[in-house]
């Protein structure tokens, strides 16, 4: 859906980041890059990033009011 405010396992901010690495990623910039760039060096942080769908937009067309 929206990216979570923390990480799930270590509880690092992470969601202030995502704008920054999706418009990269859209750019055509390497994830490994990005994400170095980002200071994300754990894995389960890196792994919210790129497991990540943004669905907001899809699921809002549902929205019943
Ligand atoms: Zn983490």
């Amino acid at each position: 859906m929206i990216i979570p405010i923390r990480c799930w396992s270590c509880g690092k901010p992470i969601a202030h980041l995502w704008e920054d690495f999706k418009e990269r990623a859209a750019k055509g910039d390497a994830k490994k890059k990005i994400l170095d760039d980002l200071g994300l060096d754990r894995y389960c942080c890196r792994s919210m990033f790129l497991g990540h769908v943004e669905l907001l937009e899809t699921a809002a067309e549902f929205k019943k009011y």
